[in-house]
């Protein structure tokens, strides 16, 4: 299988398996379905200019805020699974996956 393709890529495909709470033409944010935290999904395949990344996580941390307050986050830009497909994960302060993921505890 070719990993840089986007043709089998999982957030190409964008299916709303998890509760989504913000989208717009550049991009969405949804619960992750592995860790259940908040996950910002650039919709196009690939990487943005740093001064949109800005822009981009500045919706992840409004849903995070939301969930865990001001302070009860990290953003965790590393793209473990899917590197190609810019992508962000907000998570609570101290942990690594949300309380609803049935992996809770078992990092960080
Ligand atoms: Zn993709
Ligand atoms: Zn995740």
């Amino acid at each position: 299988m070719d990993r840089s393709s986007a043709e089998n890529c999982l957030l190409c495909a964008a299916e709303r398996a998890t509760a989504w709470h913000y989208e717009d033409d550049e991009c969405w944010v949804a619960d992750c379905l592995v860790c259940a935290t908040p996950m910002v999904v650039w919709r196009t395949h690939g990487l943005p200019e740093a001064v949109d990344e800005v822009r981009l996580l500045s919706h992840l941390e409004r849903v995070a805020s939301e969930r865990y307050g001001g302070e009860g986050f990290w953003i965790d830009g590393e793209r473990r699974r899917i590197p190609d497909h810019w992508h962000a994960h907000a998570r609570p302060a101290g942990g690594f996956f949300d309380p609803a993921s049935e992996l809770y505890g078992r990092y960080g």
